[in-house]
């Protein structure tokens, strides 16, 4: 964006079987949306997200079930899954809501207001977005997710590029010259990030 990192605020939303949202400002993280697990805060492919804890109370005694067992619920059998009842992959969730089912459209909806609720929660704490970044699996090849999503950002200044949003597998910017926020989408390399944490424990 030619500016340096410090003077920068993004929002990182990293969107694939895993989800999660981080505020990053000045080139540090701000906040992020998963906690002491990764079950908080977005719903996810198969991981429930934020929830009312008295939601596993009423559960466990409904279903006469342990602890254990409602941790896997929650971690493995919810999220757009438990939702839509089709699948945890958003290919699977787009082909059943064109086909006219309606829980699979639910899970793609409850899905992009999540991501724009807590994205617009970390505009908040950060008085202010310079960047959003779209990335893993749904994120950098879901043009319908990413033009969803986008939507909600209306009030930020964000307009979106619909031509630029099409590519798919490079660093691209996909909002337009005039778009008082930048939108991007920039593949994870997750593997970099753990070479570079590694060597910094050992080194
Ligand atoms: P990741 O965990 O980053 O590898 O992301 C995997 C997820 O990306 C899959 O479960 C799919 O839901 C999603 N995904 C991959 N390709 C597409 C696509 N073309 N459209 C929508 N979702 C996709």
């Amino acid at each position: 964006m030619g500016k340096p990192i410090e003077e920068l605020k993004i929002i990182s939303c990293h969107m694939g079987n895993g989800s999660s949202i981080c505020a990053i400002d000045g080139g540090k993280c701000l906040d992020t949306s998963m906690g002491f697990t990764p079950l908080v805060g977005l719903p996810m492919g198969t991981r429930c997200g934020d929830l009312d804890a008295g939601v596993i109370q009423f559960i466990m005694n409904k279903y006469s079930i342990g602890i254990d067992e409602m941790l896997n619920i929650l971690n493995k059998k919810s999220g757009v899954l438990g939702v839509s009842g089709v699948s945890s992959d958003f290919r699977d969730l787009d082909n059943a809501a064109a086909e006219g089912n309606e829980r699979a459209a639910l899970a793609l909806d409850m899905f992009h207001y999540w991501v724009a609720k807590v994205a617009g929660s970390y505009a908040a704490a950060m008085n202010g977005v310079d960047a959003i970044v779209f990335t893993a699996g749904i994120g950098e090849n879901s043009k319908d997710t990413r033009a969803e999503i986008v939507k909600y950002f209306g009030y930020l200044g964000v307009k979106l590029d619909e031509e630029a949003n099409k590519k798919r597998g490079e660093d691209v910017m996909i909002s337009t010259a005039d778009s008082k926020v930048k939108v991007f989408v920039i593949p994870t390399n997750e593997e970099l990030v753990i070479a570079r944490d590694t060597r910094d424990i050992v080194g």
